[in-house]
C-alpha cells in the first residue's frame, strides 16, 4: 500500500489495542494518519501500540473508553478532536463474544455482544459523524464478520450484531453520502487473533480445510482493506460488505 494517501487524517480506531485494531491501527498510521488508539481495559498495550506508531513518525493516543456507552464513546470522539483538533476516519472494531447455544444463551450474553458490536458502532458513529459532515469527508468503516452473513452455531447473539452491522453501514451510507462521507465494512473470516485463539484444535482443522486458501487469516491482511477504504482510492465505493476471508465463504 502506498505511503502517502491518509497524510494529514486522523483516525480513531476503537479496539486498538490488539488484534485487529492493532495492525489497523498501525496500517493507518504507516499510510500517513494519526490514530488515537481506544481501549476498555488493556491500558499498557494500548499505550505500546502508541509508541510503536510514535516510532513511525506519526503522532498517535490512547484512549479507554466502553464504546457500549453512548457518554464514553461521545467522550472518544471528543478526545480526538480536542488532542488533534479534526477526526476523518472512524474504524468501528471493538468486538467480544459470548458464545452459547440459544437455549442456554442468557440475557447478559445477548446483551454484551449486542452493546459492544452493534451499539458500540451506533455509538461511536453517530458522535464522529457530527465532526465529518462539518468538514463534509469522512471514511467509517464497520469490522462486520464472516458469521453475520452465514451465521454460525452458538454465535446467535454474534451474528445478529455482525448481521446488525451491515444493514447499519448501508442506511447509514445512505444518510451520509451526500456530505462527501463513506461508510463501508469488512467482513472477516478466520483471523489470528486472541478472539479465535481458543477454538480447540480439531475444530480448526476442519475451518481450515474450508479455506479456499488454506490457511486463516493475518490481522494485517484486514487492515490492509482498511487502509484502502479509508484512502482516496476508495472515494466511489460506499454501503459496501468486503469480505476478507481467503476464500471460507464461497
Ligand atoms: P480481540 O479479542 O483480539 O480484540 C478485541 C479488541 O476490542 C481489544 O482491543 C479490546 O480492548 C476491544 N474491546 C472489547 N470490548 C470493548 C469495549 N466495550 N469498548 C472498547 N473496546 C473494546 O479481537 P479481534 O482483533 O479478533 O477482533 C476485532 C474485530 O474483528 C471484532 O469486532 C471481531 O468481532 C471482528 N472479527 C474478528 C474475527 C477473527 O477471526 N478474529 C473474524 C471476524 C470478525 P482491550 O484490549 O482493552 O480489552
Amino acid at each position: 500500500m502506498a505511503k502517502m494517501y491518509l497524510n494529514g487524517r486522523v483516525a480513531i480506531v476503537t479496539g486498538g489495542s490488539r488484534g485487529i485494531g492493532k495492525a489497523t491501527a498501525l496500517a493507518l498510521a504507516r499510510a500517513g494518519a494519526d490514530v488515537v488508539v481506544n481501549y476498555v481495559s488493556r491500558a499498557s498495550e494500548a499505550e505500546a501500540v502508541v509508541a510503536e506508531i510514535e516510532g513511525i513518525g506519526r503522532r498517535a493516543a490512547a484512549c479507554r473508553a466502553d464504546v457500549s456507552q453512548a457518554g464514553e464513546a461521545t467522550a472518544l470522539v471528543d478526545f480526538a478532536l480536542g488532542t488533534f483538533g479534526r477526526l476523518d476516519i472512524l474504524v468501528n472494531n471493538a468486538g467480544i463474544t459470548r458464545d452459547g447455544l440459544l437455549l442456554r444463551m442468557k440475557d447478559e450474553d445477548w446483551d454484551a455482544v449486542v452493546g459492544v458490536n452493534l451499539r458500540g458502532a451506533f455509538n461511536c458513529t453517530r458522535a464522529a459523524a457530527r465532526a465529518m459532515v462539518k468538514a463534509r469527508w469522512g471514511r467509517i468503516i464497520n469490522v462486520s464478520s464472516v458469521i453475520g452473513l452465514t451465521g454460525n452455531a452458538g454465535q446467535a447473539n454474534y451474528a445478529a450484531a455482525k448481521a446488525g452491522i451491515i444493514g447499519f453501514t448501508k442506511a447509514v451510507a445512505r444518510e451520509l453520502g451526500s456530505r462527501n462521507i463513506t461508510v463501508n465494512a469488512v467482513a472477516p473470516g478466520y483471523i489470528v487473533t486472541e478472539m479465535t485463539a481458543g477454538l480447540p484444535e480439531g475444530v480448526k482443522e476442519r475451518l481450515r480445510e474450508r479455506i479456499a486458501l488454506g490457511r486463516f487469516g493475518e490481522p494485517e491482511e484486514v487492515a490492509n482493506v482498511v487502509v484502502f477504504l479509508a484512502s482516496d482510492l476508495a472515494r466511489y465505493i460506499t454501503g459496501q460488505v468486503i469480505v476478507v476471508d481467503g476464500g471460507m465463504t464461497l
